[in-house]
């Protein structure tokens, strides 16, 4: 496929899944973007040419603007066209009830999930403008947006309500250019995250429990992120398509 796929939180996880199944699929040129995991981003960057595909490994924290932008200064100069976005990147904060929200908590997950996602579409449309070729956005919202997630972490669904509301309003605010906006509710999906949100045994206790029976795979969310960006949905903006085996 012609143009530049930038994939954010691309280290692990469905951002991984997703840049690799993006070159398995004919994109030409991907960024693999990170945050703290080079290895990783390595680790992707290295499929992603195994398959023929040009990789560009860009490192920032979503949640600094000045680092965001200095990566899409980079991505200026790789002459992009058409662009593609996944807006993945995001954390999970320890389960918790509400006693447990503090100021510092909330700050973090929504200077990530929020702000960062907010950024990196900013930046990303300056660029699609510069190039006027439009492209198509995915934003990587979550089942907890609909859910609420009580008890365990009312924030990050929050957070996840937001880039629900912003792909919306995007979407009717980018469509006269030619850019399409959607995103994808994940629901409880086998990733790192998990871990990394306090949670080591997540998968074990309540994999069982969405309708279909079983956690879903991030490939299973590649595969819906990539039909959204691509031409075969040249008429979906404005859609969140739930990956959540029914729940
Ligand atoms: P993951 O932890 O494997 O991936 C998250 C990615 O975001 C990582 O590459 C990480 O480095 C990156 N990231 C974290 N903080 C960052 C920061 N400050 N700046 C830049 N990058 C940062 O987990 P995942 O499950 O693949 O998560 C991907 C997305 O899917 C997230 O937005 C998450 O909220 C969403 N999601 C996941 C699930 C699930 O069950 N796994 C369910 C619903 C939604």
């Amino acid at each position: 496929m012609s143009g530049l796929l930038i994939v954010t939180g691309a280290s692990t996880g469905i951002g991984a899944a997703t840049a690799r199944m993006a070159a398995f699929n004919g994109w030409q040129r991907i960024v693999v973007h990170y945050a703290h995991d080079k290895a990783g981003a390595d680790e992707t960057a290295a499929m992603v040419e195994s398959m023929g595909a040009q990789a560009y490994v860009v490192q920032a924290d979503v949640s600094n603007p000045k680092a965001v932008a200095k990566i899409f200064a980079q991505v200026a100069e790789m002459k992009p066209g058409r662009i593609g976005l996944v807006n993945n990147a995001g954390i999970v904060a320890p389960t918790g009830k509400l006693a447990d929200l503090t100021p510092e908590r909330v700050a973090q997950v929504f200077a990530v999930n929020v702000f960062g996602a907010i950024e990196v579409i900013r930046q990303t449309v300056a660029v699609m403008r510069d190039w006027g070729k439009g492209g198509a956005i995915v934003n990587i919202s979550s089942a907890a947006a609909r859910l609420g997630a009580a008890n365990q972490y009312v924030d990050y669904a929050a957070s996840k309500g937001a880039i629900d509301s912003l792909t919306l309003g995007l979407a009717d605010e980018l469509a006269p250019e030619g850019i399409r906006v959607n995103a994808i509710r994940p629901g409880l999906i086998d990733t790192p995250i998990h871990a990394k949100g306090g949670l080591p045994d997540r998968l074990d206790k309540i994999g069982h429990t969405p309708p279909l029976g079983r956690p879903g795979t991030a490939d299973e969310v590649a595969e819906a992120a990539l039909w959204l960006l691509s031409e075969r949905a040249s008429y979906v903006t404005r859609t969140i398509v739930d990956v959540a085996g029914g729940r």
